[in-house]
C-alpha cells in the first residue's frame, strides 16, 4: 500500500481522515475528481499524496500567495520538491522552480491564476512533464461568489491544451457552486465528484472514565450478545486476557495482533467475515482490510492515539447504515502512555507538537460535557446542531463537583501543560 506509506512517513499521519482514502485514489489513478471536503477536513493532502504517486509534476492552482507558501514550505520540509511561481517571487526563486521544471525534478508546482494569463508560462507548462492539474478553492471560478477570480476562467482551457486529468477542491457545497465548477472547469463533463460530510449518524457515541474496565467491558458485550463487535486494546497482552474474559462469560471470541503469524490472523479475519457474533479483540494492526458492513459495536479498551484513529476506529461499526454502537474507555494512566509514546518516538519536535495537538482534542471529546458529535465534527470543519444520539444527549452530564478522585485526576492531567 504505498500511499498508506507515503501517508505517514512523509505527511506523519497515522490513519486518513474522513473521505480522504477515496479521494485520493480517484484522483491518483487520473480521473476527473471533485471533491468537496469542510474546512479543515484535509483537502490539501488529497493533491499532495496522489502528486507523488504520479509520474511528473502536478500543477496546483491556487488564490491565495501565502496559502501557497506555507504548503510548498510544509513539503519542502517533508523532503518533498515543491515550488511556487507568485508575484511575491525574487528572480532567482523563479529561474530555480523553471529549472527544476526543466530537469524533470519537480513534483508540485503552485501557481497563482494570474500566471495562466501569460504565453510563456504556458508554453513552459506545455514542455513540461505535467502529470495533473490541482485546483484549490475551486469556487473561485464562480462569477456569483464572494471569491470570484476571472483567472480561473483560464483553467478548464489549459487542462484541455495539456490533456491531463483536473481534480478541484472547495468546502463550498452549495448545488449551484458545484454547478458552475463542472460547466467552467470541467466543461460540463460531470467530474467523479465526493461531497464528504463527516456525519455517521447511525453510531452512537459514548465515552466513560475507567472504573474496573474489564467489567465495563463485558458488560458492554453482554448487552449485545451475539453481535459482531471489536475491542480495541492498547496492548498485544490485553486483546488475549480480555478475549479469554469474554469466552469465559459465554460470548465467542477472539484475540487479533501484529505478533500472531500471518496464517492465524488471516484465520481471525477469515471467521469475522463469515460467523454471526464474533467479538474480536485486537490492537490497531485489525482494520485495513476489514470491510465487514455489520459489525453492530466497537469499544475501546484504552484511548486511542488521536483524534482521527477514534473517528477512524469507531467508523468500522455500521457500514450498513444500520444503528452502531461505541464505547471508549479512558483513565490518567491512558492519557499518561499516549504522552509517553509521543515524547518517546523519533518524530522531529513539530510533528510532536502536532501528535499532541491531535491526541489533545481527543482528550477535550472525551471530557466533554455537551454533545459529543458536536465536538467531533467541529473538529473537522462543520457546524452542527446537538445529535441526540450519545450518552451526553441521552444523559446531559453532571456539573463537575471536582470530588470524585479518577475525575480529579483526569482534570488535573489535562490541565498539566508541560507537552
Ligand atoms: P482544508 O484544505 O480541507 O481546509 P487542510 O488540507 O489545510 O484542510 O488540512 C487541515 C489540517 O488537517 C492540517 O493541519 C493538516 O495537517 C491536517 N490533516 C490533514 N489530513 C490529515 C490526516 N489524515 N490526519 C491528521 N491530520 C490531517
Ligand atoms: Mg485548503
Ligand atoms: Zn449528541
Amino acid at each position: 500500500m504505498r500511499a498508506a506509506t507515503l501517508l505517514s512517513d512523509v505527511f506523519g499521519f497515522d490513519s486518513f481522515r474522513p473521505g480522504q482514502q477515496e479521494i485520493v485514489e480517484a484522483v491518483a489513478g487520473g480521473q476527473n475528481t471533485l471533491a468537496i471536503m469542510p474546512t479543515g477536513g484535509g483537502k490539501s493532502l488529497c493533491f499532495q499524496l496522489p502528486a507523488l504517486l504520479r509520474s511528473g509534476v502536478t500543477v496546483v492552482i491556487s488564490p491565495l500567495i501565502a496559502l501557497m507558501r506555507d504548503q510548498v514550505r510544509g513539503l519542502r520540509e517533508a523532503g518533498v520538491a515543491a515550488g511556487a511561481l507568485t508575484s511575491g517571487n525574487t528572480e532567482e526563486e523563479t529561474d530555480a522552480v523553471w529549472a527544476a521544471l526543466d530537469d524533470g525534478t519537480l513534483k508540485l508546482l503552485y501557481m497563482a491564476p494570474e500566471r495562466l494569463a501569460s504565453g510563456g508560462t504556458i508554453q513552459m507548462l506545455h514542455r513540461a512533464n505535467i502529470s495533473l492539474i490541482a485546483v484549490d478553492e475551486a469556487h473561485c471560478v464562480s462569477q456569483w461568489g464572494h471569491d470570484f477570480r476571472p483567472d480561473y476562467l483560464r483553467i478548464g482551457e489549459l487542462c484541455e491544451a495539456l490533456d491531463v486529468p483536473l481534480a478541484a477542491f472547495t468546502a463550498t457545497a452549495d448545488a449551484e457552486t458545484r454547478a458552475e465548477i463542472v460547466q467552467k472547469l470541467f466543461a460540463g463533463q460531470s467530474p467523479a465528484t465526493f461531497l464528504q460530510g463527516f456525519d455517521r449518524p447511525n453510531i452512537h457515541l459514548a465515552f466513560a472514565v475507567k472504573d474496573g474496565p474489564r467489567n465495563q467491558i463485558l458488560n458492554f458485550a453482554a448487552a449485545r450478545k451475539g453481535q459482531s463487535g471489536i475491542v480495541y486494546c492498547g496492548t498485544r497482552a490485553k486483546t488475549e486476557t480480555l478475549a479469554r474474559a469474554l469466552g469465559e462469560a459465554g460470548h465467542s471470541a477472539c484475540h487479533y495482533h501484529g505478533g500472531m503469524d500471518a496464517e492465524d490472523r488471516r484465520d481471525v479475519e477469515r471467521r469475522f467475515q463469515q460467523e454471526d457474533g464474533l467479538i474480536v479483540c485486537a490492537t490497531i494492526a485489525f482494520g485495513m482490510g476489514i470491510d465487514k458492513p455489520d459489525i453492530r459495536w466497537v469499544a475501546h479498551a484504552d484511548l486511542p492515539k488521536s483524534i482521527e484513529a477514534y473517528y477512524q476506529e469507531i467508523g468500522r461499526a455500521g457500514r450498513d447504515g444500520a444503528p452502531a454502537e461505541t464505547l471508549t474507555l479512558f483513565g490518567p494512566d491512558d492519557i499518561r502512555y499516549r504522552r509517553q509514546q509521543i515524547d518517546e518516538g523519533l518524530a522531529p519536535a513539530e510533528r510532536r507538537a502536532a501528535d499532541h495537538g491531535r491526541l489533545n482534542a481527543l482528550l477535550g471529546l472525551a471530557e466533554a460535557l455537551h454533545c459529543r458529535r458536536q465536538n467531533l465534527l467541529e473538529y473537522f470543519g462543520e457546524t452542527p446542531g446537538p445529535c441526540g444520539k450519545c450518552d451526553l444527549c441521552d444523559k446531559p452530564a453532571e456539573v463537575f463537583d471536582g470530588t470524585t478522585p479518577v475525575r480529579m485526576a483526569l482534570s488535573a492531567a489535562l490541565r498539566t501543560e508541560e507537552w
